[in-house]
């Protein structure tokens, strides 16, 4: 990306954020925060974690708690914006740096998630996450005082569990840990099923929203979902080209380079170790089909 490109690109992005009215912000940058994002639903911030709630007058959806302090900060703050009681807890994948803290919540809400979330979290029997009674396998709606929301399941991506949230009245799109806005994949992708990712992309290109809400960083628009499975497309593609030759890992991780998205967060320390998992994968896919 160009310098004026990023430049505009860091504008519009701006723009977005100085919409959302933001609440309770104390000196920057503080450690919790809540901005408005549109009628009725909030950005709810936790260090680099940030999930999303929607109030309505028969109760408050919550999506995922992050950790303990967060959910009880969180709570705190849902009191001051609504009478109302947290109805719905729902969780966007079965990792605990997102839903540990459910417990907060566990005296008058349900627990959705992804019936293969269930399972995971029935194995891991972590006391502060409760398990999901709501679940689905492709699609399920949540109708609540005038309020509808959709959750979808687009394929195995980051997990083999991984939920979107669709409000269709805003037309926004949360979704966590599998489309970061202008950032590369995190770190060495271990959970990750690289090309089942580039087919769930495509579903979420499939979609009707505007505004992409990401579990970390920056607030994106619906092209970004596009931009980044360009990104997997191109590194599957340059580190393929490696395996063929029979380069070892520390030979991709040399060769490979995409300038295309050296303006991207994390690219300088992050990217290395996305060519690392891309070669782990794609070697194991090759001896698989041998
Ligand atoms: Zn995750």
């Amino acid at each position: 990306m160009s310098i004026s490109k990023w430049f505009v690109f860091v504008l519009i992005v701006g723009c977005l954020l100085c919409d959302g009215q933001r609440l309770f912000a104390q000196q920057s940058p503080p450690d919790d925060e809540i901005i408005k994002l549109a009628e009725d639903v909030y950005l709810f911030r936790h260090h680099f974690h940030q999930s999303i709630f929607i109030t309505t007058p028969k109760g408050v959806i919550v999506t995922d708690p992050i950790s303990s302090d967060a959910a009880i900060w969180l709570k705190a703050k849902i009191k001051t914006l609504s009478d109302q009681p947290v109805r719905y807890v729902i969780y966007s994948h079965h990792h605990d740096d997102h839903i540990t803290g459910g417990s907060v919540f566990a005296d008058q809400a349900r627990f959705v998630s992804h019936a293969a979330a269930r399972e995971k979290i029935l194995q891991a029997a972590d006391p502060h996450t409760p398990v999901p009674d709501l679940t689905f396998t492709d699609r399920m709606g949540i109708d609540l005082g005038g309020k509808h929301i959709e959750l979808i399941y687009t394929g195995k991506n980051h997990t083999d569990n991984s939920l979107v949230v669709l409000l269709p009245q805003n037309k926004l799109l949360f979704a966590v840990d599998f489309i970061p806005v202008e950032t590369v994949a995190y770190r060495t992708m271990q959970s990750d099923y690289p090309d089942d990712w580039i087919e769930s992309l495509k579903q979420v290109e499939q979609l009707d929203f505007e505004t992409l809400v990401p579990g970390h960083g920056k607030i994106g628009k619906k092209e970004h979902v596009r931009q980044f499975r360009n990104y997997l497309e191109a590194l599957r593609a340059a580190v393929e080209e490696q395996v063929r030759k029979g380069a070892t890992v520390e030979e991709a991780k040399k060769a490979v380079r995409l300038p295309k998205y050296e303006q991207w967060q994390r690219y300088a320390d992050w990217f290395p170790e996305n060519v690392e998992g891309m070669y782990r994968y794609l070697s194991q896919q090759r001896k698989d089909n041998r």
